[in-house]
């Protein structure tokens, strides 16, 4: 707690300073970023960092993997959908980006197989991505290790969930008219680099 603390100080002399004027204008106007941005939850991989951004530039929902589940308007608390929901209908935002990562945690856990010691919900979530898996282990490679297989998937699952923002009405009627560019990235944690999916 004391090195977020200290953290928060550095902002408030240096990022903080830096767009003070910008918060006060998107304190007084509001928010209209142009991307959204879904990323994995994972501490090496924050969209607003990796892609530089200032304050109201992006809007972003982070969880597990980067996963987007498929349209599905139940009573389930559909928390990414919801994210999803708010950037494309309020917002209007013009890009949504899915950003993959190397050395994901939850793809190596999917790509571990059923084990019993995955907890109460990582393994129901990572089942969105049971596609991406498939493709991967029904086409081998030869001399292919474990790594390899992983970075693999992680690629997979980016391209199931930009299929799965397509089963969301209002995401398919605006890529069909232009107004809505969907895109999926996979940033490299060693190198900083990122690839087009
Ligand atoms: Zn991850």
């Amino acid at each position: 707690m004391n090195n977020l603390m200290a953290g928060h100080k550095r902002f408030r002399n240096g990022y903080w300073r830096r767009y003070q004027k910008r918060f006060a204008t998107l304190a007084r106007e509001g928010q209209a970023p142009e991307a959204m941005v879904i990323a994995c939850s994972d501490s090496r991989v924050s969209p607003e960092v990796i892609f530089d951004c200032a304050p109201g530039e992006i809007f972003v929902v982070r969880n597990v993997s980067n996963l987007v589940p498929p349209y599905a308007p139940d009573t389930g608390n559909h928390g990414t959908s919801a994210a999803l929901e708010f950037a494309v209908t309020v917002l209007k935002v013009k890009t949504l980006v899915v950003l993959g990562h190397s050395l994901c945690g939850g793809i190596r856990t999917l790509m571990s197989g059923p084990a019993s010691n995955h907890g109460d919900f990582i393994e129901s979530w990572m089942a969105i991505a049971q596609t991406a898996r498939k493709r991967v282990c029904d086409s081998p490679e030869q001399g292919e290790d474990f790594d390899s297989l992983c970075y693999r998937c992680e690629n997979e699952s980016i391209r199931v969930s930009l299929s799965n923002l397509m089963t969301f009405p209002w995401i398919a009627s605006r890529v069909k008219t232009g107004e809505l560019t969907l895109a999926g990235l996979h940033f490299d944690v060693q190198t900083g680099k990122l690839e087009t999916i």
